[in-house]
């Protein structure tokens, strides 16, 4: 019976040797739903910012004012290179802004 090895014998393994490369394995291609924000039913809560797990939710600089003509100075967008279509933003997203739709290529 071949005897095992000892835990000094084992290579290495799990190294990150380039930090932040996680930014080239694009999670979204994952995806079967797809989050659509109306950004005039949005109230910038932040919720959605918060409890993406990816993070996908993007805080931007960008104004924007309702057809009601409420001034906001940041936009929420979602960058759906790394959106993995969880849902979670649309569950917590208090104004429903957040909508699930079926992904289609
Ligand atoms: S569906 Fe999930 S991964 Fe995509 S933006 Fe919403 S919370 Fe983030
Ligand atoms: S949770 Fe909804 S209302 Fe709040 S910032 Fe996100 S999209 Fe806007």
């Amino acid at each position: 019976m071949a005897s095992l090895s000892s835990w000094k014998e084992i290579p290495l393994g799990g190294l990150i040797k380039e930090p932040q490369s996680s930014r080239y394995n694009k999670t979204g291609s994952w995806r079967t739903e797809r989050p659509v924000l109306e950004q005039d039913a949005c109230i910038r809560c932040t919720l959605c910012w918060v409890y993406c797990p990816e993070p996908a939710i993007l805080e931007l600089p960008k104004p924007y004012t309702t057809k009601k003509g409420i001034k906001y100075n940041v936009t929420y967008e979602i960058n759906y290179d790394y959106c993995k279509g969880c849902g979670i933003c649309s569950q917590v997203c208090p104004t429903k802004a957040i909508k699930m739709v079926p992904e289609v290529s």
